[in-house]
């Protein structure tokens, strides 16, 4: 027998048993209760929050004599992350990328929210991206503490907060003429596994640089007090270096065959420009050259000289012939 043959009121009763035990018709609370509850909760405590997912609103207390750092960043399929990817390794890159702008201030991440518009209900998927949410969040010890879920193209926001010690946040502004300029790690990985996994369409770990982008906490946390300006690079190394000059009114000029690449591979300066290395790139005066030497050894994470502040307002990029280029634009949102 078909459901249209069966009496209205028994079909109606079906439908009603279907919303409520059906996986398909899962509700809002249940999705939240079941994917988003108790990620990081072990370390809610010593984070200062009293109240967290499940309540109306989070509540915190800030350390004594720090400052809050919070920032937003939104994820979307196509743009930040593609369809082929697992949803593990979507929630972990989405979160991470938000993180980075907290390195770049030099602050030290305390919790994160996630506002997820979702298409439909998919338990398999949804359990991925709680895993990879349940990774970020051991990684770095915060937890998840409140969000938004909604149906809707699929679209990840997450918020970042964290803490600094007072008046000792990194920002743009602050690069000084003569201050060399710094990058940690290296450059074009990122985008090479991107161009990879767009061609190919397999997602495997050797493309990890781009599914799981690891934030350099431990070297901003440690730049403080001797870095005059710095940026994380996200949409592109010279375009980031352009928002330094911009924010501190000065130039660059930036040496092509200083800038350390994945590989020591050749690259062009458009291919160095393309983003998503989520590296940091600072300032700082020429006389903690051995401080800096000092942090790259301690952290384990290459720090390269590759360039230097000068008068003016843009960016050059200097061959190793001795030519100008003017630099590319990198990743454009619009
Ligand atoms: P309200 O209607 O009061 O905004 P919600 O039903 O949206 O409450 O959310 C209930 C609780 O679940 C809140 O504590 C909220 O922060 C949390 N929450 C909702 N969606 C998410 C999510 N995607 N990730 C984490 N927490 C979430
Ligand atoms: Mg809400």
């Amino acid at each position: 027998m078909e459901a249209w043959e069966l009496p209205v009121c028994l079909n109606l009763y079906l439908s009603k048993l279907n919303l409520v035990k059906g996986l398909d018709n899962l509700n809002e609370h249940q999705i939240i209760k079941e994917y988003f509850s108790d990620v990081g909760s072990a370390y809610l405590a010593e984070h200062g929050i009293r109240v967290s997912v499940g309540d109306d609103a989070a509540v915190l207390s800030p350390p004594k004599g720090k400052e809050s750092v919070i920032s937003v960043d939104t994820s979307i399929e196509g743009v930040h992350f593609l369809k082929a990817m697992n949803a593990s390794d979507i929630a972990y890159r989405s979160v991470s990328v938000a993180l980075s702008d907290l390195a770049a201030c030099g602050a030290t991440p305390s919790w994160f929210t996630l506002a997820l518009s979702l298409e439909d209900y998919d338990p398999i998927w949804l359990s991925g991206f709680r895993r990879g949410l349940e990774d970020i969040s051991s990684e770095l010890k915060i937890p998840l503490i409140g969000g938004d879920t909604t149906k809707g193209n699929l679209s990840i926001t997450v918020q970042v907060g964290g803490y600094v010690e007072k008046g000792k946040a990194l920002t743009r502004k602050g690069a000084k003429v003569g201050d060399l300029i710094y990058l940690t790690g290296t450059i074009g990985e990122a985008s090479s596994a991107l161009e990879s996994i767009k061609k190919d369409n397999l997602v495997d770990l050797k493309k990890s640089r781009y599914l799981r982008p690891k934030i350099r906490f431990g070297v901003s946390n440690k730049l403080k007090g001797i870095a005059s300006s710095a940026i994380d690079v996200s949409d592109g190394l010279f375009q980031d270096l352009n928002h330094i000059c911009t924010a501190s009114k000065v130039g660059a000029n930036v040496y092509l065959e200083k800038i350390p690449t994945f590989l020591s591979k050749s690259l062009s300066s458009e291919e160095m420009n393309k983003g998503d290395d989520y590296e940091i790139l600072f300032t700082s005066d020429k006389t903690n050259k051995e401080k800096i030497e000092g942090i790259s050894k301690q952290e384990k994470i290459p720090i390269c000289e590759i360039g230097l502040i000068i008068k003016g307002y843009e960016v050059q990029i200097i061959t190793p012939e001795g030519d100008f280029l003017k630099a590319s634009s990198g990743f454009q949102h619009f």
